[in-house]
């Protein structure tokens, strides 16, 4: 355990140049950025005449939600959905849709507010939640920070066009998350309309629809025509009820940041989806790094409201600074607590980031499972021909050890490109590319994220690398 100099120096509301001083005196000779370890810390600490308080990240963190509910105090909550589909099948259209088949927007005469999620009331008194952030690019960015905010995925298909290749990238984005699917077969008005193509194109890729004795529910739609959303919105609700969603909104809210930016005038807002509890105006919170009081909130119908139960977007103001989307975002008792965990966390941030810029992901996965903590190796594989992509699943897949196997999350011919990379960074997957390199995009990406891609051109390789992976013997590359 480190601290730096500045660092240390903040914590004991001292100059800094008067720590390097002290330093000195002890034979310590330290830059402002210079880490040093806890003892000689302490050592300084004490020569200021401060008292020495350790903090562990449990002290931080005590008490921050996660606390368990009581069975009897669980209430039915509305379902948390996102849409996602090929481009151009009417994800954005359908969103729109949905949210005109609201009652309660149609009574106050439909003045909508944007706020990335949106509930809609049906003439039933049942409610869903849509993310309407569209695309499975807000879905894993999300899910890659930790955050499940979604119970169920809507996949659009046009009926006139059939599964395209983001279908497919959904489909698998879907079940990297464990999440169930309900097909929205859209377009129904069109001519060349053949839903019955799409059910039969969807049994390739594992998805077995109820016509064909499976439990994915489909539904013919027409976002442009208006055209069986109630039907939709009935076989969402009936998927939610298999799943049996539920909250308790009686306690301090918790919930995770869906959306956020920097307003003029306004200051930092951000989307909530309340997971459990109710927050209320005055409230004091943390989201991620940040912490803030809300000032006011903002639902989705343009109302300002006092109060926010589960699975109800709210925009909230207050902030101190931008949180990020997938952010996890708690009420905490006071502002004291609030500046503590949204100070620690941004020096534990600064840290990994130094960390995570040295180590790939293979290696910080080999940490993992020589801990005991992994059971599994994730992979993303991408190759040249169908039959080597066949040849390193089947490798792969029959290798495990006792505590480890590998879980191939997706497999395709072609280039890597940017989805390949961000499903592998939700899932903290390794990106393997046989006879295939990623696209600068991609490489981009990887770079950022921190996400590791391996080339072979010999299945062999391949086979030998993850063998040694498993047993955490792997020397990293950079
Ligand atoms: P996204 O890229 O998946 O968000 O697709 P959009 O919602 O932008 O729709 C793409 C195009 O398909 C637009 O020109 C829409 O007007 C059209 N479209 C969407 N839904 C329907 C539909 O139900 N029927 C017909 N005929 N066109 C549709």
């Amino acid at each position: 355990e480190t601290i730096t100099v500045q660092e240390l120096a903040n914590r004991m509301a001292e100059r800094a140049p008067n720590v390097i001083k002290a330093l000195m005196k002890m034979g310590v000779m330290a830059t402002i950025n210079q880490p040093i370890d806890a003892d000689t810390a302490e050592l300084v600490v004490e020569e200021f005449g401060h008292e020495v308080k350790r903090v562990s990240e449990a002290d931080v963190l005590e008490g921050l939600g996660g606390s368990e509910d009581k069975p009897e105090d669980m209430v039915s909550r509305p379902p948390v959905v996102t849409v996602m589909g090929h481009v151009d099948h009417g994800k954005t259209s359908l969103l729109d849709a949905l949210r005109a088949t609201d009652v309660v927007a149609g009574e106050a005469g439909g003045i909508t507010q944007h706020i990335g999620a949106y509930q809609v009331q049906m003439a039933s008194g049942d409610k869903i939640t849509f993310i309407d952030t569209p695309g499975h690019e807000a879905f894993t960015a999300m899910r890659s920070r930790g955050a499940k905010v979604t119970d169920i995925v809507v996949l659009v298909v046009a009926a006139d066009d059939g599964i395209m290749p983001q279908t497919v990238e959904a489909i698998r984005h879907a079940r990297a998350a464990e999440v169930p699917v309900v097909v929205a077969i859209n377009k129904m008005d069109k001519p060349g309309a053949d839903p019955n193509r799409v059910r039969q194109e969807l049994l390739n890729h594992e998805l077995v629809v109820e016509e064909m004795g499976g439990d994915v529910l489909t539904v013919e739609v027409s976002a442009k025509q208006r055209l069986n959303l109630e039907k939709l919105e009935e076989a969402i609700l009936l998927q939610a009820e298999i799943q049996d969603l539920k909250a308790n909104p009686e306690r301090e809210a918790e919930g995770t940041v869906i959306e956020a930016k920097m307003e003029k005038g306004r200051g930092s807002v951000a989307t909530v989806l309340i997971r459990r509890g109710t927050l209320k105006v005055g409230d004091i919170f943390v989201a991620g790094t940040e912490w803030g009081r809300v000032r006011a909130m903002i639902d989705d119908r343009g109302n300002r409201i006092e109060e926010a139960g589960p699975a109800y977007p709210v925009e909230i103001l207050g902030f101190q600074g931008t949180p990020q989307a997938g952010d996890d975002f708690v009420v905490v008792d006071d502002e004291a607590k609030a500046r503590e965990v949204a100070g620690y966390r941004q020096r534990k941030e600064r840290e990994a980031l130094a960390v995570k810029s040295a180590r790939g992901t293979m290696e910080q996965m080999f940490a993992k499972i020589k801990a005991g903590e992994a059971k599994e190796l994730p992979v993303v594989i991408k190759a040249d021909v169908q039959g080597s992509v066949e040849a390193i699943v089947g490798t792969l897949e029959k290798m495990a050890t006792e505590e480890v196997k590998v879980r191939v999350l997706h497999s395709a011919v072609g280039g890597i490109n940017e989805s390949d990379i961000t499903l592998a960074k939700a899932s903290e997957a390794l990106v393997i590319g046989f006879n295939v390199r990623a696209n600068p995009q991609a490489r981009e990406l990887s770079r950022r994220d921190g996400v590791e891609i391996r080339y072979y051109s010999i299945i062999y390789d391949v086979a030998e690398d993850i063998k040694r992976a498993l047993t955490g013997l792997l020397e990293p590359t950079f």
